[in-house]
């Protein structure tokens, strides 16, 4: 155990999402890391197997990242956020909009995926507006989802703990039911069952009238709370009841974007379009905080030629949006996107993570698996209070040289798009010794 002398002072940081009390009396920290390993302060190596917190698609401390953001910030460290603008922000724009499908060529940048989150909702709340539909105010999202924690954010999420302490925020929200149905247990990538489940969204355009209803959010597959693979069909059937009722559709990409589905974004790894996609963490590796809304034009095109000719036509943005570093970062990551093909790098090796952690099917603890891309949960029955498993087998699997997230009893898997054969052995193996004694 990390001893307590090297740290100084526990107590003065507020640790966000995590048991602070529990963590002050037996820390489990990160001192470094490199390639597909983080190191303890000691010394002692773990294997990343969920890309810290799903954001270093590239591997960790590329020098690349580094450099750009050193010489960034020696050559324009900030300059002001609105009515001026840098050149990389520009061209990273241009960039973005190279992955993502046609017509979605418009983006906004921002410093989270919260903050992205929140954005597209007001995105969507204006483009109704400007179209002499102010009375839609309403947001649809799904059971278990995890959209940020900014209050829109956190209005729209379905994982209950994050909602109950804060009542059920602003904006006016319903839930589709999630999609984890028991027939679909253990089953590899996209379930067969479930697509008539999107028709939830049929009956609240019936209920409350789909000329009242902005825009529904959802994530391709569900992340944070344990990869939830959309059932066959799903997601089209959504984009039908949307286009037939005017809502807008919305695809959180903050975990499936970047390459995570095997495809440069969810949108083309389902083949569905949405109107608006958020994302963030790999768009930098996690090496700078940012964020993006990608937006069809004609949002864009809608919001902008309502405005007077000299009037901010969006009346949102932040101090860092589209900060010079995080540009740079961002820049220096697509980069090693195109020279490296993550994207197809996730895609070839995919198969083969996919059937390492479905070996594991046979372990009497493990409940469930499910996976899709380079994302996958193990998810193991539960044992005293809810989440308490998951919990104790992710601090047994640090100890043994792993780190994951894990969500109640979900163990989440989403390493590094530029992990090799051995490094999911590794993984797996590590999973298998520690969850045989668990
Ligand atoms: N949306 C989704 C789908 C996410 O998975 C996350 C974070 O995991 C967020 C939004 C929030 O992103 P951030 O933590 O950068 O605010």
């Amino acid at each position: 155990m990390p001893q307590a002398g090297v740290l100084g002072e526990l107590e003065p940081f507020w640790m966000p999402f995590s048991p602070n009390r529990e963590f002050k009396k037996e820390p489990r920290l990160i001192a470094r890391a490199r390639g597909m390993y983080l190191f303890t302060p000691d010394g002692r190596a773990l294997i990343d197997a969920s890309a810290g917190l799903f954001c270093v698609a590239a591997g960790h401390c590329r020098g690349e990242i580094a450099q750009a953001v050193a010489r960034q910030l020696e050559t324009l460290d900030y300059a002001g956020a609105f009515l001026r603008a840098h050149p990389k922000a520009f061209e990273l724009a241009a960039r973005v909009a190279q992955y993502t499908p046609e017509p979605i060529n418009r983006v906004f940048f921002v410093n989270s995926g919260s903050e992205a989150v929140d954005t597209a909702m007001k995105m969507a709340l204006l483009y109704h507006r400007v179209r002499g539909q102010p009375q839609r105010q309403i947001f649809i999202s799904r059971e278990r989802a995890y959209h940020g924690v900014n209050l829109g954010g956190t209005a729209l999420g379905g994982m209950a703990n994050n909602r109950r302490a804060f009542g059920t925020g602003l904006p006016s929200v319903h839930h589709m039911r999630h999609t984890g149905l028991a027939e679909n247990r253990m089953v590899k990538g996209q379930p067969e069952h479930g697509a008539e489940l999107a028709d939830d969204l049929q009956r609240f355009c019936e209920l409350y009238g789909g000329e009242n209803i902005a825009a529904v959010f959802v994530e391709p597959t569900a992340g944070s709370c344990g990869c939830l693979p959309p059932p066959k069909g799903y997601l089209g059937r959504l984009r039908t009841i949307c286009d037939g009722n005017g809502i807008l559709l919305v695809f959180d990409e903050v975990i499936c974007g970047w390459g995570r589905m095997g495809a440069n974004f969810g949108a083309q790894a389902f083949g569905v379009t949405p109107d608006l996609m958020t994302m963030a963490k790999a768009l930098t590796n996690g090496a700078q905080p940012m964020g993006a809304v990608a937006a069809r034009q004609a949002i864009y095109d809608a919001i902008t030629d309502a405005a007077p000719e000299h009037g901010i036509e969006f009346f949102h943005g932040y101090t860092y949006s589209a900060h010079p570093a995080a540009c740079a970062a961002a820049l220096a990551m697509l980069d090693i996107f195109d020279r490296e093909r993550l994207v197809d790098r996730a895609r070839a090796l995919s198969p083969y993570f996919v059937d390492a952690v479905h070996a594991l099917a046979d372990l009497p603890c493990v409940h469930d698996i499910r996976s899709i891309g380079m994302l996958a949960a193990v998810e193991l029955h539960p044992q005293g209070a809810p989440g308490a498993r998951g919990h104790e087998a992710q601090k047994r699997l640090y100890d043994a040289g792993l780190h994951l997230k894990s969500t109640g009893e979900s163990l989440i898997l989403a390493p590094p798009l530029v992990a090799e054969r051995n490094h999911v052995d590794e993984i797996v193996g590590k999973l298998r010794d520690v969850l045989a004694k668990i």
